[in-house]
């Protein structure tokens, strides 16, 4: 083989091998920013000793997964059940999301589920579960923008998520109690110092009349998540007031919604656990 042909195949296996890198890239936040959605029509067979306390876990991921948080929260809701007294149901399935089965469950968690997870009938039997007394504990990605359901962002969340941090990707920062449901707020510090994946918001939930749990301290961290020519005006923060976990009633139902939960290690942080178990009681009723 001649030395300019080895210089030719050369070439053209990095120009191959570069395209394919750009190939998996685009996969990847298209997963990220849209999901591939994947819908099930099959509902789980639910166990006949639900009880009147069921948690239904819900953990389905048709965009990006938090794999080693969703992995390490099962364990940890699975014991905050048995504790409390309540049972527990985890599924990835979506079809669970039928009125008959909704019904057994006293409290939805939506387990950092991203993407479009539900296909438009189980969607609109989620709706009316949350409307007709329901309760609802969204956690991290939960909030994300890949959800694509302009209801949820709107009636449930209250906000729409623009970015969340990159310089680094975790930091440490304060987190301010703020006076409220006594249910919500019991035994929870009134600083709590967490490391997250901080996320950022364009409006402020406590505009639509929503109740703050908890704001972090931004003047601790770089809210950049500025990315050169794929985001590049991602560079700020919500400033001075910027909640990061908040709830309020909707039609007959609560809500619940916490922006922490990206890393595996905050399903074995007692205050966060504390504050989760504080949110399914409230949102459940269980009080
Ligand atoms: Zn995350």
């Amino acid at each position: 083989m001649s030395l300019k042909r080895i210089i030719k195949i050369f070439f053209l296996s990095l120009l191959g091998l570069f395209l394919l890198l750009v190939i998996a890239a685009g996969l990847f936040i298209y997963k990220a920013k849209y999901g591939f959605n994947f819908y099930e029509s099959t509902p789980p067979e639910l166990p006949t000793d639900l009880g009147s306390k069921a948690v239904l876990l819900f953990s389905k991921t048709n965009g990006f997964r938090h794999g080693g948080a969703i992995k390490a929260s099962l364990p940890a809701f699975e014991k905050m059940a048995k504790d409390n007294g309540w049972s527990l149901y985890a599924t990835d399935n979506g079809a669970v999301f039928n009125p008959e089965q909704l019904q057994k469950f006293k409290v939805v968690i939506w387990n950092n589920t991203s993407g479009k997870a539900l296909n438009e009938e189980q969607r609109e039997n989620f709706k009316n579960y949350l409307e007709q007394g329901g309760g609802f504990v969204g956690i991290h990605a939960a909030g994300d923008n890949s959800h694509q359901w302009d209801w949820y962002e709107q009636k449930v969340l209250g906000t729409l998520f623009s970015h969340h941090i990159l310089y680094p990707p975790i930091q440490k920062a304060p987190m301010y109690l703020e006076d409220g449901n006594a249910t919500l707020t019991m035994g929870l510090p009134t600083t709590w110092v967490h490391e997250e994946e901080w996320y950022m918001f364009y409006d402020n939930p406590r505009d639509k009349g929503f109740k703050v749990l908890y704001t972090v301290d931004e003047t601790h961290m770089n809210p950049s998540g500025k990315i050169k020519f794929l985001a590049p005006d991602k560079d700020w923060g919500m400033g001075q007031d910027h909640p990061i976990a908040w709830y309020h009633p909707l039609g007959k139902g609560r809500v619940f919604y916490s922006a922490l939960g990206h890393q595996g290690n905050s399903f074995k942080e007692p205050e966060h656990l504390r504050m989760l178990a504080n949110a399914i009681r409230w949102t459940g009723n269980f009080d």
